[in-house]
């Protein structure tokens, strides 16, 4: 059932804007785009043009390309996701006029939708042109969620007060370089070259090729034309040049009639996963394929059935709706069903910006869990990614002397490190070195997505294939990054957390860290659920493993003996160190940044500028020590600690907690959820609804003024769904059964959702005092749970209600 939207201005199912505002136009874009993980595109205003306000973007997930740009003297490389032809610019004029031109015009009304349930993005304005012209204009656009190389667009004009001859026309313009990061503009952004271009009757087409990886990108459109839903023979002009073509036509309109113009592309690549003859392909397709509205209702069957997979409905709180539906939205735009036949990972910032240059980081950690529960066979197309990257990571390790897998901080199309060395800051101008690479715990995350799969799908067969290879050759590279010291005990040096304001530190010579505690304590849990993992395989399989990748038992027992020694300095009041030497910082003095910068997120930026050096000061851009908190159940850390040595306070979890978050400034979206989940674990409500609405709405308020624009955040999107399931909901999916616990939000009346754990079906709908559920189960008829602490066996394929 859906929620009234009569007391509320958030719609369930749509992000509605009601106004049209320059400034804010760039992070619109990224959040009204639509896609299908194939490919994404920025909800730019059809009569827009890449400028100050507008840039139209189209991404290819995993399409990228490489340029040297010469800084400070010296050559960088920097791989690029690249912008490729915008498919929708559509504009028009009046007799003989200006070609429209929002930004001298006067908007009279202006509504956009975009409707997450059909993937539809609308628009309807009713404009007055310099002289006076009153237009009404409305326009749909999707991308395809049944077949992912089809795209389409209808653009509807309305003459209100006004009879005459209308010119529109369509552009694609292939000339175009990378803008969407004013940063990188100093940098070589040209990534495309023309190919091929040309019309035939209704269609026309343009192939571009990217400069150095060259994979050739094609479109191919179709057009029609209709005059009060008739179609109308107008006569279609086209034209071209090198890398651009032209579809323009004339039409005469009376007062109220209207003209619909048509345009549907079909889209293909000659990237290793996709085709071999792209442009005969989009040509092909285009001739073939069906009318604009069975196209659109094919693809919104098909986000109907993805949908019924992962909605989660949220009652009581119309905006938390929106968001979670949002958020839900753009990540499934960013890797949908059809990732399966796609070589790609999640990148940090979706297929909706140039930020961080598509690069796929450790954020999947952030989103991986809903894809296990919801989507498991996207959740193993972004394993696979990094599996036919393990050759590359294993070349990576070898290069740092170092034996096993080590995986790049940022990825990219070859797998190699893509991290740049040097970066700009833009509060000094200056460009610095960048030691971001040195965040070795990416590896981490890998193995932890890896585990989590395995864990939520028991899918055996993935792990004997390749899982398995990817968690032990991860292990294998923590063990030869492991040192011994005098004492025995296990050291990791040249390491950076997930803090990145702290670079460098005199006790790890060469850069990064020693013996940060996230790193550690993570290593730790890799080496005992590299055993748990290896007894839990029935005898043939483990040996088909071992044999695989050559694990010996003096192996593993190494791992275990690493596990249980490894540095973790810890307080005696139970406060465990970031990393070594953090505690004989200085402090910084919190309220003096917040009073004469004001937003003091980006810290390091500000003390950079003062001359001073983030490394010197207890401070951190982002959870690090906490992490641990998000990936690990309290009672695992405990048990690592105390193995390692160390007893601690019963509270400890909180006194971290306040210790750290005192001197966090949230640089990172990440940030937020990561100490909201924890507020939420020992029950501050108040922080919980500070930090979660916060987090909630990052990307929706563009919380950090203007990143938006460059991409949406995909972690914060996933880590702020998956708190409703695993916060709120309560539900704890890493033991064998599922134990739940629900904290809902006090405004929220209940959630309803459903998931896939371990073969089994759940459906969930709960309130504050009654957990309705299901489960679907083809192998049990009962099935545990454990519910608010008691054990409880429930009869599958029948609806349960427990009060609590
Ligand atoms: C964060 C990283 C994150 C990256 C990409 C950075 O600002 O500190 O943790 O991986 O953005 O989203």
């Amino acid at each position: 059932m859906e929620e009234k939207p009569v007391s509320s201005p958030y719609k369930p199912w749509s992000l509605v804007y009601n106004e049209y505002d320059p400034k804010k136009e760039k992070s619109r874009e990224s959040l009204l785009a639509v896609g299908n993980g194939y490919l994404g595109s920025r909800g730019a205003l059809e009569e827009a043009e890449a400028g100050e306000t507008n840039y139209p973007g189209t991404y290819f997930a995993g399409l990228y390309n490489r340029q040297v740009s010469r800084v400070n003297d010296k050559d960088i490389e920097n791989e690029d996701f690249v912008n490729c032809p915008n498919w929708h610019h559509v504009t028009f004029r009046i007799e003989n006029g200006e070609w429209f031109n929002i930004h001298q015009t006067t908007i009279i009304a202006s509504k956009r939708e975009l409707d997450f349930k059909s993937g539809v993005l609308k628009k309807e304005w009713m404009i007055k042109d310099q002289d006076n012209h009153l237009f009404k204009i409305i326009s749909l656009r999707f991308a395809s969620m049944d077949n992912p190389h089809l795209v389409a667009l209808q653009y509807k004009l309305i003459p209100v007060h006004y009879s005459g001859w209308i010119e529109m026309k369509s552009v694609t313009d292939g000339n175009i370089k990378n803008r969407g990061v004013s940063r990188y503009n100093d940098l070589n952004q040209q990534h495309l070259k023309p190919v091929a271009e040309g019309y035939d009757n209704r269609i026309t087409w343009l192939s571009v090729k990217t400069t150095r990886s060259e994979i050739e990108i094609t479109q191919a459109a179709r057009f029609a034309v209709y005059k009060n839903n008739k179609p109308e023979p107008v006569r279609l002009t086209h034209s071209s040049q090198p890398g651009v073509t032209r579809t323009a036509f004339r039409i005469h309109l009376k007062e109220n009639e209207e003209l619909c113009f048509e345009k549907t592309v079909a889209f293909f690549t000659s990237k290793q996963d996709d085709v071999d003859n792209p442009l005969e392909r989009s040509i092909h397709l285009i001739k073939h394929s069906d009318s604009f509205p069975d196209i659109l209702n094919a693809s919104i069957r098909a986000w109907e059935k993805i949908w019924q997979k992962t909605d989660i409905e949220i009652r009581g709180d119309p905006k938390s709706q929106m968001l979670i539906r949002l958020h839900l939205y753009h990540l499934i735009l960013t890797a949908s069903p059809h990732n399966k036949h796609i070589d790609a990972g999640i990148p940090a910032r979706g297929l909706h910006g140039e930020a961080y240059r598509g690069h796929i980081f450790w954020d999947e950690l952030y989103v991986m869990p809903l894809y296990c529960l919801f989507l498991p066979e996207v959740a193993q197309s972004v394993l696979l990614y990094r599996y036919r990257r393990l050759a590359k990571a294993r070349t990576y390790a070898r290069e740092h002397g170092y034996e096993g897998a080590m995986f790049p901080w940022q990825s990219g199309s070859s797998g190699r490190e893509e991290t740049q060395v040097l970066h700009l800051n833009p509060l000094s101008g200056e460009w610095g070195e960048d030691y971001s690479s040195l965040q070795r715990h990416i590896s981490l995350a890998v193995a932890y997505n890896t585990w989590y799969y395995y864990h939520i799908t028991g899918d055996h067969e993935f792990m004997e294939h390749y899982g398995a290879e990817l968690f032990f050759e991860i292990c294998r590279f923590w063990a030869s990054k492991a040192s011994q010291d005098q004492t025995g005990r296990y050291n990791i040096k040249n390491v950076m957390g997930p803090d990145e304001f702290h670079e460098t530190h005199k006790a790890s010579p060469g850069g990064g860290l020693k013996n940060n505690a996230y790193t550690n304590i993570m290593v730790s849990w890799l080496f005992r659920t590299a055993s748990e993992f290896l007894a839990s395989l029935p005898e043939p399989c483990k040996k088909r493993i071992t044999k695989k990748i050559n694990l010996s038992n003096k192996e593993i027992s190494r791992w275990h003996t690493i596990s249980r020694n490894l540095n973790i300095p810890v307080s005696k009041e139970g406060i465990i160190e970031q990393f070594e030497g953090y505690f004989n910082l200085k402090e910084l003095d919190w309220e003096a940044y917040r009073q004469n910068n004001g937003n003091i997120s980006r810290l390091d930026r500000i003390l950079k500028a003062e001359g001073k050096s983030p490394d010197d000061y207890k401070l951190a851009k982002q959870a690090d020590t906490l992490m641990v908190f998000y990936n690990l159940d309290r009672e695992v850390i405990t048990r690592i600690l105390k193995d390692c040595g160390h007893t601690l306070p019963e509270n400890y979890l909180e006194r971290n907690y306040n210790y750290y978050i005192n001197r966090t400034s949230h640089g990172s979206t990440l940030s937020r959820v990561v100490h909201a989940y924890l507020a939420n674990l020992y029950n501050n409500k108040k922080l919980v609804n500070q930090l979660y609405f916060e987090a909630l709405q990052s990307d929706f308020t563009d919380i950090q003024g203007g990143t938006t624009a460059e991409g949406i955040h995909a972690g914060v999107m996933g880590g702020t769904v998956f708190m409703v399931l695993k916060s709120f909901a309560g539900i704890n999916f890493k033991k064998e059964i599922l134990e739940i616990n629900p904290k809902m939000p006090q405004k929220w009346k209940s959630i309803t959702c459903n998931f896939r754990f371990k073969n089994n079906h759940y459906f969930l709908h709960l309130s504050h005092s009654q957990l309705k559920i299901k489960i679907y189960s083809e192998i049990s008829d009962r099935i545990g749970l454990l519910f608010v602490n008691k054990k409880i066996i429930l009869p599958a394929n029948k609806e349960n209600i427990l009060n609590y």
